[in-house]
């Protein structure tokens, strides 16, 4: 079954432009902005153009352009900014037990330095 989505999300907010965000990519599929609260040198925030709250919501319920352009959004977002090389780091925090704080699917995208082995 799908998972309710809250419009009023501050995602979905940004996604309307109702909220600014300091971009770093958009397409048809996806938007990439900066975190407003960074972890890292670099931490970017990838969302798909869609109401999914989650992964697997996603994953599930999603069209499959929609899925392939989410994915190609984060890997071009990754290489725009130079960090193929160097490397980085994807997370995807999922529900309650995930520490998901905003119900809209994100993944954070960390760089511009050695991460070590944290996760979060
Ligand atoms: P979560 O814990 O849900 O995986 O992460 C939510 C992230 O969204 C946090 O890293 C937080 O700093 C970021 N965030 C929350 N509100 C805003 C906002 O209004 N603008 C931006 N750019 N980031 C936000």
């Amino acid at each position: 079954p799908r998972q309710p989505y809250d419009d009023a999300n501050i995602f979905a907010r940004i996604l309307r432009g109702e909220i600014p965000c300091n971009k770093v990519y958009e397409d048809d599929f996806a938007l990439a902005f900066h975190d407003i609260a960074p972890q890292a040198p670099v931490h970017v925030l990838v969302i798909p153009k869609g109401p999914y709250v989650s992964w697997d919501d996603f994953s599930a319920h999603a069209p499959a352009d929609l899925i392939a352009g989410y994915v190609r959004a984060v890997g071009h977002v990754a290489r725009e900014l130079g960090l193929v090389d160097p490397g980085y780091r994807l997370l995807a925090n999922i529900g309650v037990d995930g520490g998901q704080e905003v119900p809209h699917l994100h993944i954070h995208l960390f760089g511009g330095a050695p991460l070590g082995r944290m996760i979060s």
